[in-house]
């Protein structure tokens, strides 16, 4: 392969260097616009306002012409430092010691938009600016805060003006020991359910004429506990079904209570959907609650997240493939489904998105920092994946 020359480390330290804490953006979306301006990239700053959230800057950015569409996407805004004196340096300084870049965000994620950045202009550099296809960044200022201004207005905006992307790599730290070894395909959802039942107080010696919350919540919360709702499949651990809490608040244990509490979470794969689950609790409680008693159960839900997964098609196969190149190692990537959200999620209604990223080990953390290598091999990755998705389209 032909030595590249990476700046990658640099427009990392430029990057991290702007004290991008969402939804402020200090400049660095504008580091990353000149820099791809300067490559020949057509940049179409946007900012999104309203939709009850705050103002939010954004920048579509695009180069090439007829053929494949693939898009990176990628957010310059970090989660806050807190407190900058435990940092060993500063956390917004970018300072190299060694073999390591500290600051906040050189994980999560500026430097996976730089090692890109690095990775087309060497292939803009080879190939020339019409390598058969297109190629785009969509960089959000907020994807670490309420994410309504950022990816999903990006998205519907590229939809209003027919921009079509066929395929879209997530820069989100994804590997684990090393560069390439997991990539993300999907993720699981999670919801929660908050239950109250009301029944009759009154002195436990006279049972008959009270009725006791707990007795029918344990019953309740047995039933949905009694049978696991699924095995996993394919690509995802079995669906997970969690009583965090249970509260009666009694203090006198001759008192029937009038109220009992509790809350389940459920962390689902994609065998279901928040619709299904809340149906399923539905279901649960009017078996309990029948009009045969008098104690009754009120339920509230709050949908945290929708799982989803992109089946592997084309892209998989590519960045399998380049990981293999890049790297001399054989095997395939994990193809994972684990961890927290990202902005993948408002993607995956457009096109096939995965997740590849560098190693994740200290993001959100003090002393956040990335190896300098690592830099390198991501760029290597990168730049393999680009070759092969346009060469072999
Ligand atoms: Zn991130």
């Amino acid at each position: 392969m032909t030595e590249i020359n990476f700046n990658a480390i640099k427009l990392t330290q430029a990057l991290v260097k702007c004290r991008s804490i969402t939804p402020e953006d200090d400049g660095a979306l504008l580091v990353v616009q000149d820099h791809l301006s300067s490559l020949g990239f057509n940049c179409t700053p946007l900012s999104f306002s309203g939709n009850g959230s705050y103002e939010v800057k954004n920048l579509f950015a695009t180069i090439g012409s007829e053929g494949p569409h693939l898009a990176f996407a990628g957010h310059t805004d970090v989660v806050p430092p807190g407190n900058e004196s435990s940092w060993k340096h500063p956390p917004f300084g970018a300072i190299i010691e060694n073999d390591k870049l500290f600051g906040r965000g050189t994980e999560d994620m500026k430097s996976n938009i730089a090692c890109f950045i690095s990775a087309a202009e060497q292939f803009l550099k080879n190939n020339g600016g019409d390598f058969g296809g297109k190629l785009s960044f969509i960089i959000t200022g907020d994807e670490e805060g309420e994410a309504i201004n950022g990816t999903p207005q990006i998205m519907e905006w590229t939809k209003k003006n027919n921009i079509k992307i066929d395929h879209c790599l997530v820069g989100e730290p994804t590997s684990n020991s090393s560069i390439g070894d997991k990539v993300k395909i999907g993720r699981r959802g999670s919801i929660n359910f908050f239950l109250t039942v009301k029944g009759i107080q009154g002195h436990t010696a006279n049972g008959h004429r009270a009725e006791n919350p707990v007795h029918y919540l344990t019953k309740l919360l047995s039933n949905i506990l009694e049978k696991p709702l699924d095995e996993g499949n394919e690509f995802f651990l079995p669906t997970s079904i969690q009583i965090p809490t249970f509260d009666v608040g009694n203090t006198a244990h001759n008192v029937i209570p009038e109220f009992a509490k509790a809350t389940i979470n459920i962390r689902f794969n994609d065998l279901h959907t928040a619709e299904t689950l809340i149906e399923w609790i539905d279901d649960k409680i009017e078996t309990v609650f029948t009009n045969k008693i008098k104690a009754t159960c009120k339920v509230r839900h709050e949908i945290s997240a929708r799982s989803f997964l992109n089946k592997p098609g084309q892209l998989s196969k590519i960045i399998s493939k380049s990981i293999s190149q890049a790297t001399g190692r054989n095997e395939d990537p994990e193809l994972a489904t684990d961890g927290g959200t990202s902005d993948a999620r408002f993607i995956k209604n457009y096109c096939e998105v995965i997740e590849l990223g560098i190693r994740n080990q200290t993001l959100h953390q003090i002393d956040e920092f990335v190896y300098l290598d690592d830099l390198n091999e991501l760029t290597k990755i990168y730049y393999q994946i680009l070759e092969n998705y346009f060469k072999n389209n």
